[in-house]
C-alpha cells in the first residue's frame, strides 16, 4: 500500500513509558496488554521491546495472537485474556504455552480431559463490568473445580478512568470479598486503575494504554503521568490553496473562509485511520504551529487554515498526533478515545520503527 500518511513508533518511548508504570507499581508483575496488534503499534516489536525492558507477562485477546508471539520467540509468560473459544484452542494454548482465562462455565466444560491439566488458567470474575466473568458469588467453587491450574484471579473495572464513579468501590468490594474466600494471587487494574487505585494493584497490573503514551484520564494529560508518545501520524501538504472571503471548503459545503486565507490541503483522511468525525478546529501541527483543522475529514486528504504559518509549503510534514501533538487532545476533539485513533491509524499504514 503506497499511502502517503505515516507512521512512526518509537519504541524508546515505550519502554519509558514500562518504566513509568515500574515505578507506580514498584510492587506489582507487570502484564504488558499487547492486544489488537498492540493497539495499533505492532504486536511483535511491541511484544519484543516490552520483553527486553522487563515486562513479567504480555496479555492478548484472543489465543491466535498468542500462537503469533511464541512463533516470533517470545518466552514471556502470556495471557489470552478472552480465553478459548472452543477444545481446539485449548489445544493450541496448550502447545504454545499459553495462560487461559477462564470466565464461563462452557470453557471449563470445553477442557478435555488430557489437556486439562496442562495450560495455566486465570479464573475471571465479573464484579460490575458486566461483560466476561463469573459472579463473585461463586468464585471459590469455580476456583475448587479449576484446582492447581488455577493460578491468579483477575477481574476487571468499568469505570476506572473516571475515580470518582461510585461503581469503583462496588467493584473493588465485590473482588475483595471474594479475595477473601480464594487464596490466588490477584488482578484487576487496568492502566487507569494501576495509576487511580493504589489498593487495587494487588500481585499483577494489566497496563495498556499507557504504556503507548495516552493518559487514561480526561484532567491528567499524558505529560503529566510522565508519559511520552509511541506513535506519532504524519501526512505532507499536497496543495496550498488561497481562498476568498465566503468560499466554502470539502463536502457538504458547511465551512466558509471567515476572510481571505491559505488553506492547506494534507494527505491523509479516514483511510489513514484520521477519524473523520473530527471536529473543526481539531489541532494539526504545521511547523510546529499547532493549526485548525477546517471543513469535513475526506478518504485521502483533510485541510487546514494556515493563516498563522504563512511560510509551509507544498511537501512540508504535518503531524496529525503523537510527537508535539498529543493523540489525547485530537481524540477529544473528534468524541473518541485514544485507543480507537491508534488501532485505525496502525491497522492502515506501514510502520516505520525509530
Ligand atoms: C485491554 C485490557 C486491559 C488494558 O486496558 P488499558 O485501559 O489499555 O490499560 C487490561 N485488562 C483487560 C482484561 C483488558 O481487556
Amino acid at each position: 500500500m503506497s499511502r502517503h500518511a505515516s507512521v512512526s513508533v518509537d519504541l524508546k518511548a515505550l519502554k519509558h513509558n514500562l518504566s513509568i508504570v515500574r515505578s507506580v507499581a514498584k510492587q506489582q508483575k507487570i502484564l504488558a496488554v499487547v492486544k489488537a496488534d498492540a493497539y495499533g503499534h505492532g504486536m511483535i516489536e511491541a511484544a519484543t521491546t516490552l520483553a527486553q525492558a522487563g515486562a513479567d507477562a504480555l496479555g492478548v485477546a484472543f489465543v491466535s495472537e498468542g500462537v503469533m508471539l511464541r512463533e516470533a520467540g517470545i518466552e514471556l509468560p502470556i495471557l489470552v485474556m478472552e480465553g478459548a473459544r472452543h477444545e481446539l484452542e485449548v489445544a493450541w494454548a496448550s502447545k504454545a504455552g499459553l495462560m487461559l482465562t477462564v470466565h464461563n462455565e462452557y470453557q471449563i466444560r470445553d477442557l478435555p480431559e488430557s489437556l486439562f491439566l496442562r495450560p495455566e488458567l486465570w479464573l475471571k470474575l465479573d464484579t460490575g463490568m458486566g461483560r466476561l466473568g463469573f459472579r463473585p458469588e461463586v468464585a471459590e467453587q469455580v476456583a475448587e473445580r479449576l484446582g492447581a491450574r488455577c493460578t491468579a484471579m483477575m477481574t476487571h473495572f468499568a469505570c476506572a478512568d473516571m475515580p470518582d464513579h461510585p461503581l469503583n468501590l462496588v467493584q473493588i468490594e465485590r473482588f475483595e470479598a471474594a479475595r477473601q474466600r480464594v487464596n490466588l494471587p490477584c488482578s484487576a487494574a487496568n492502566s487507569a486503575a494501576t495509576f487511580a487505585f493504589p489498593h487495587a494493584r494487588y500481585d499483577w497490573v494489566r497496563p495498556g494504554i499507557v504504556l503507548y503514551g495516552s493518559s487514561p484520564f480526561r484532567d491528567e494529560s499524558a505529560a503529566d503521568l510522565g508519559l511520552q508518545p509511541v506513535m506519532t501520524l504524519r501526512a505532507p501538504i499536497v496543495a496550498i490553496n488561497h481562498h476568498r472571503k465566503g468560499e466554502s471548503i470539502g463536502y457538504g459545503a458547511d465551512y466558509h473562509c471567515p476572510r481571505n486565507m491559505p488553506v492547506g490541503v494534507i494527505a491523509a483522511g479516514y483511510a489513514d485511520g484520521y477519524p473523520r468525525h473530527a471536529s473543526p478546529g481539531t489541532p494539526v501541527l504545521v511547523g510546529g504551529v499547532e493549526v485548525p483543522l477546517i471543513g469535513r475529514v475526506s478518504m485521502d486528504m483533510i485541510t487546514v487554515d494556515l493563516s498563522e504559518v504563512p511560510d509551509a509549503s507544498v511537501g512540508d510534514l504535518a503531524t496529525l498526533w503523537g510527537e508535539g501533538l498529543p493523540i489525547d487532545y485530537v481524540a477529544a476533539h473528534s468524541s473518541t478515545i485514544a485507543y480507537e485513533l491508534m488501532c485505525n491509524a496502525g491497522a492502515h499504514a506501514v510502520i516505520e520503527y525509530i
